[in-house]
């Protein structure tokens, strides 16, 4: 199985990513999280992809490109994968189809008010990358899940997002209608509980 999962920034995608993945077994490839691990390794790539990355803007479609053609010929990806944060473009959408046959997209949406208020709580484990919410968190918690140091992503601060909403608008929201059009589309409400959000993305994987 070969899903997509599309959504504005804050919406869940990386959260409902981890436990869809494990469910189904598939690879998780999420370019976000593939772009901060080259920035940690100060790889060429994370240099290049930084100061998009930090204004909010879009790392140039060729080289997301090259990165998940690459990522999906590995083993893992290749037996069944989960595209979270890719594509966001239609330029990048087209040259996917190039190179993978995608069985849905699950796309997810949140009111505007509430996507803020999640990203600007949102906290990431610095040595394991989960994440967390501010509201659900002790004063000078550490990751529960390895005792990293959290913290909070650059790109997660106010003045970031704004932009990045309208960099979503703009560059993303075009693919709900691409692959309505192809009839792969499948719409969840992300403002449920996370529990609701999750059965209901089974239930349609399930179905495939
Ligand atoms: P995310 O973790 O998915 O919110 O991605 C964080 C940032 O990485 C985005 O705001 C972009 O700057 C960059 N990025 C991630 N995926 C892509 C993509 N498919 N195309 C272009 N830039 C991306």
């Amino acid at each position: 199985m070969k899903i997509i999962f599309l959504g504005p920034p804050g919406v869940g995608k990386g959260t409902q990513a981890e436990r869809i993945c494990e469910r189904f077994e598939l690879a998780h490839i999420s370019t976000g999280d593939i772009l901060r691990a080259n920035i940690k390794n100060g790889t060429e790539l994370g240099k290049a992809a930084k100061s998009y990355i930090d204004k909010g803007e879009l790392v140039p479609d060729s080289v997301i490109i090259d990165l998940v053609r690459d990522r999906l010929t590995e083993p893992d990806a290749v037996k069944g994968c989960l595209l979270d944060g890719f594509p966001r473009t239609v330029a990048q959408a087209e040259a996917l189809e190039e190179f993978c046959d995608i069985d849905a997209v699950i796309n997810m949406d949140a009111s505007v008010e509430l996507l803020i208020e999640r990203i600007t709580g949102r906290r990431v484990c610095r040595n394991c990358g989960a994440t967390f919410h501010i509201s659900r968190l002790a004063p000078d918690a550490a990751c529960d899940k390895c005792g990293g140091e959290l913290y909070q992503r650059n790109d997660d601060k106010l003045e970031t997002i704004e932009n990045r909403l309208k960099v979503y608008t703009a560059q993303t929201s075009p693919l709900i209608e691409y692959y309505t059009a192809k009839g792969l589309l499948k719409s969840v409400d992300g403002e449920k509980h996370i529990d609701t959000v999750t059965e209901e993305i089974c239930a349609i994987l399930e179905q495939l």
